[in-house]
């Protein structure tokens, strides 16, 4: 699968210094940086930070049409509206 790296604008390497050099991606709930200009690495887990927005909205999607799915049996949810 193809995962999409992406420059950071205005990232400085912190091994050779270098502006613009910087790509950034996340793969398996890991994030992942490096430096096209140096053999910089690094890699970051993703723990319970801001899961990205377009998840969010699209699995949220999801749940709503999944509700509408099963209109018949209405769920009553406690913590309400
Ligand atoms: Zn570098």
């Amino acid at each position: 699968m193809a995962v999409q790296k992406r420059f950071i604008a205005g990232a400085i390497c912190p091994r050779c210094a270098a502006m613009d050099r910087i790509r950034a991606w996340e793969q398996n709930g890991v994030r992942y940086r490096d430096c096209v200009n140096c053999d910089f690495f690094e890699q970051l887990p993703i723990e319970n930070e801001a899961v990205p927005e377009l998840d969010t909205r699209v699995n949220r999607e999801r749940e709503e049409q999944r509700r509408e799915d099963f209109q018949p049996v209405k769920i009553l949810d406690p913590k309400g509206r």
